[in-house]
Order: C-alpha cells, then sequence, then structure tokens
C-alpha cells in the first residue's frame, strides 16, 4: 500500500548476473519500493531467499513484472509464488510479463500441486508496441518493446506529485500563532492582529514532484527505446559485456558497457546503473570505467545495492 507521507524512490538490487548465477552474483531481479509500495521487476531463481535475506515481507509485493521468459528472469517466480501459498498470503498480487507468462505460471504451479489462494491476476502484454500497463493519479507504468533472442519487455516508472510547503521566510513577516500556522497548513485563512486577512495560498508554496526509474533487460543497441526513457531519473540498462565483446552482443541479443552508457546519453537520463554481467568477469571495475567514459554519472549496479532518491 502506497504511503502519501513520503515522496521517496528506492531501489534494491537483488540480482546482476547473465545467464548463469556465480559465487558473488544471482540471476536478475529488482525491487523498487514506491512509497513503500514494491514492485519486483524479474524475478531471477532464489528471488524468494534474496526478498528473505533483505526482510521483504512478500505480502507487500503487489506487483511483479516480467521482462520475458528466460530463465535467468523467471525461474524464481514459481518458487516464490508456491511460497506465498504456503504464507496463506490473502492480499491480491498482479503479475505483468510478455505472451507465455500465464502458461508458465498455471502449468509449473499445477504440476508442482502448489495451492495458491490468495487472487492471481497474471496480465499478458503485447510485446511489439507500447502500453500503459497501469495508471493511477500519480503512478503511469509504461510497458515497451526491447531487442532481445525472444519476445522482451521494458519498463518505464514515472510518478508525479505535488505537496504544499510554507515559504518560511515570507511567513516569519507576519505575527502568527502556533493556532493560526495550523489553520494556514489545512488551507484555512487568519485574520491577523491588525484585522487583515492572511490565506493559505499566500504563504504555502505548491512543490511538484517527478520521479522516475526505467528498466532495459535484455536487449540489444537500439535507439528505439530512447523515446520510452527520455530523461528518466534512473535508468537501470544491461551492460552484459565489455566494449570489446560488440559483435558477440549483437548475435546473443545484448549490450556492451559503452552501447548501454550512449543510450544514457542520448536519453539524457539523469543516472545510469549496470547490471546482467557475462560470468566470464570476475572484477567489474573495467566495466565501470568504460561506462563512465562515455556516460560519468554511471553506477555499478552490485548485489545488495540500494540507490535512493
Ligand atoms: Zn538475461
Ligand atoms: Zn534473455
Amino acid at each position: 500500500m502506497r504511503k502519501n507521507n513520503s515522496n521517496s524512490f528506492e531501489l534494491l538490487i537483488l540480482g546482476t548476473s547473465s545467464a548463469t548465477p556465480s559465487k558473488t552474483r544471482h540471476p536478475s531481479a529488482h525491487l523498487l519500493n514506491i512509497q513503500e509500495e514494491l514492485f519486483l521487476i524479474d524475478c531471477g531463481e532464489a528471488t524468494q531467499v534474496r526478498l528473505f535475506n533483505h526482510k521483504i515481507r512478500w505480502n507487500q509485493l503487489g506487483h511483479i513484472l516480467i521482462t520475458h521468459l528466460h530463465g535467468d528472469h523467471v525461474y524464481g517466480l514459481p518458487g516464490l509464488l508456491s511460497s506465498m501459498g504456503l504464507y496463506q498470503r490473502e492480499n491480491p498480487l498482479t503479475i505483468f510479463g510478455p505472451s507465455g507468462i500465464k502458461e508458465f505460471v498455471h502449468t509449473t504451479l499445477r504440476l508442482s500441486h502448489s495451492q495458491i489462494a490468495f487472487d492471481l491476476q497474471i496480465c499478458e502484454i503485447d510485446h511489439t508496441s507500447a502500453s500503459v500497463i497501469l495508471q493511477d493519479d500519480k503512478l503511469t507504468i509504461t510497458a515497451f518493446p526491447l531487442d532481445h533472442r525472444v519476445p522482451c519487455i521494458g519498463y518505464c516508472f514515472r510518478y508525479k506529485d505535488h505537496f504544499k510547503k510554507f515559504d518560511k521566510e515570507l511567513l516569519s513577516r507576519y505575527p502568527l500563532r502556533i493556532a493560526d500556522i495550523r489553520k494556514l497548513k489545512e488551507g484555512l485563512d487568519v485574520t491577523l492582529p491588525d484585522g487583515s486577512v492572511l490565506r493559505s495560498n499566500q504563504v504555502l508554496l505548491d512543490i511538484e514532484v517527478n520521479k522516475s526509474y526505467a528498466y532495459c533487460s535484455d536487449t540489444r543497441y537500439n535507439e528505439r527505446i530512447i523515446e520510452y526513457i527520455k530523461g528518466v531519473d534512473l535508468l537501470y540498462h544491461e551492460t552484459t559485456y565489455d566494449g570489446a565483446l560488440e559483435q558477440k552482443a549483437e548475435e546473443m541479443g545484448h549490450t556492451t558497457t559503452l552501447q548501454a552508457a550512449r543510450i544514457a546519453a542520448k536519453a539524457n537520463v539523469q543516472k545510469l546503473v549496470t547490471g546482467h554481467y557475462s560470468s566470464r568477469y570476475h572484477s567489474l571495475e573495467h566495466l565501470l570505467e568504460e561506462c563512465q567514459g562515455v556516460f560519468p554519472q554511471t553506477i555499478l549496479g552490485i548485489e545488495d545495492l540500494r540507490i535512493k532518491w
């Protein structure tokens, strides 16, 4: 359930490996917290353990967004759902994903005799064009096509809100009691000792809040995605390979560090966070350096990293 008393976004990175896990890296999963409303994006193997280690209560999870059906993005889903059933989850859950996600979930749950008592909705998204998959008065989530070996979807979260804040300098000019300030805060007008009226909108500023996050994995370098992720605060873009392996990246439907950084620069995003690293890389420092050479505001995505803004 989203809370309205803060305006924070927090990303928790649960997995940064590509195809196979390693000693220190797990398959893809990101947890996005928008004012205590949790969105899980991709659900690689062991994601439920990763959530458990971070003391994330599964009941809090309302939405799971799957990019594509390669195992490193989806094999954690049956286990997580089965555990939710065993823990007698009651809250409804919605899963978004490409065509086939329904069959994958229903088949694995049926064959493993998993009992799910909560309301589970599975929405298959057309991977060939962009669409708004969730929208309320503050948050819009757009799904858009990526360029991988199989149907693959990126997700962009854009959040807009506004709140009132006192102009303290202006406020200090008036002889106000605490009760007056309380009234002004509630939007009421106050009569001053000299008989004049101070209106709340004279001292309350309207502050607009815009926050955004985009998730792009797995994909080839493709400038068509730029229009969907333009100007976001934080872009996650896969960086499976270093700059020397551009041809391999093209063949495998992935992106190099240099290409991801170029996308970030062209999309004019605030920050780029990397991930989905090939298991050939034990140290990741050179991947970060390559990105920063093109796009200095790059953060190295590593396991358990939290980014708050
Ligand atoms: Zn992958
Ligand atoms: Zn893939």
